[in-house]
């Protein structure tokens, strides 16, 4: 659960039930700022001059917010729309991807008007029917930590369990899914988690659980009936990287109970940056040993204009042949969706 040393309350937000749960469950807490904003700006707030300490400000930070505008943003190709009820994450990955995209903004902004969020998305669904419209819930942030006096992604799986053709999907490297576990989901919420190895998770992926602490949560999901995937994600290919993921798999199959009621899906990405993301990283983690020599890497463009480093083709074969193989092996009821 995300403890902030700050909240900043933006305007209007203590009027929602949201804004006020945040404000009681943590309003005895003397080690906590709280601040009420009467405008919307929260940079002023955060301190921290240059992107190195501001970005270690911004993820002790949370900001409650309003969002404004009724448009979504489009989330193809995992769905059809960002549900965006929560933007930032506390987690401090070196590779992060929102160090890129969000970079001015590190801190993780809860939107209290749940309701009109929920609104919008119905008229969405409307405007597709009768096809499925499937929304992405963290398509900009990692959505768990906050989760327990927020209830927000349960309201959103409850409003989901009620839809003919309306879908719900989250991944998450955290593991406050108790909440979640009771709720009536209907099938209609899916939940994945994103793993990697110990390594990798001590190396880059400061502040997230263990492998080990992801897992079981991932079961606990699983036992709950969600539909549940997992995001191997991003893959290094290190001295023993195979022994490592080999175990990884087989802990998650050792954990996995006898009955489940959706196969589970895997997504296998492996590592890439591009030269934008590497600049940003260096700033932010200046001692990082993240893996970013040009040379040893592939120069691919990309469908979005920009070009990335990506392994080479050799090394790209040998980790799908590894990863199918493994899979294959280890589980049954189970759907590969890609390895890249
Ligand atoms: Fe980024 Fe995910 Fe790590 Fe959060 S947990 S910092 S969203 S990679």
């Amino acid at each position: 659960m995300f403890i902030p040393k700050r909240i900043l309350f933006q305007k209007n937000t203590l009027n929602y039930e949201i804004g006020k749960n945040i404000y009681n469950f943590f309003k005895d807490n003397e080690n906590i700022e709280i601040v009420e904003l009467n405008n919307n700006r929260v940079k002023d707030k955060i301190p921290g001059d240059g992107i190195y300490d501001f970005y270690r400000e911004g993820k002790n930070t949370l900001v409650v917010g309003v969002h404004s505008g009724i448009k979504f943003q489009s989330c193809k190709p995992s769905a059809h729309y960002q549900l965006p009820l929560f933007s930032g994450c506390i987690g401090q990955c070196e590779y992060c991807y929102l160090n890129t995209n969000l970079g001015d903004k590190p801190y993780m902004k809860v939107n209290v008007n749940v309701d009109a969020i929920l609104e919008q998305a119905q008229k969405y669904i409307d405007e597709r029917l009768p096809e499925i419209t499937i929304f992405e819930g963290s398509a900009t942030s990692d959505p768990i930590p906050t989760e327990p006096y927020t209830h927000s992604l349960a309201q959103a799986i409850k409003f989901f369990s009620n839809s003919s053709n309306g879908r719900f999907r989250f991944v998450s490297k955290f593991t406050d899914v108790d909440s979640l576990l009771d709720i009536k989901h209907n099938g209609n919420t899916e939940i994945r988690f994103t793993l990697n190895t110990n390594k990798i998770i001590k190396d880059f992926e400061s502040r997230t659980p263990s492998m080990e602490k992801r897992i079981d949560a991932a079961i606990k999901v699983i036992k709950a009936g969600y539909p549940m995937g997992l995001l191997i994600a991003p893959v290094f290919l290190y001295e023993g990287w195979k022994d490592d993921y080999r175990n990884l798999l087989l802990h998650l199959h050792n954990k996995l109970p006898e009955d489940i009621a959706y196969p589970i899906t895997f997504e296998v990405i492996s590592h890439r940056y591009t030269t934008r993301a590497k600049n940003i990283i260096l700033e932010a983690f200046p001692q990082t040993t993240l893996p970013m020599i040009d040379e040893d890497r592939t120069f691919k463009y990309g469908q979005f204009g920009y070009g990335k480093y990506v392994y080479g083709k050799e090394q790209i074969r040998e980790m799908k042949n590894f990863f199918e193989m493994e899979i294959n092996d280890i589980f049954r009821n189970k759907e590969i969706k890609y390895i890249i």
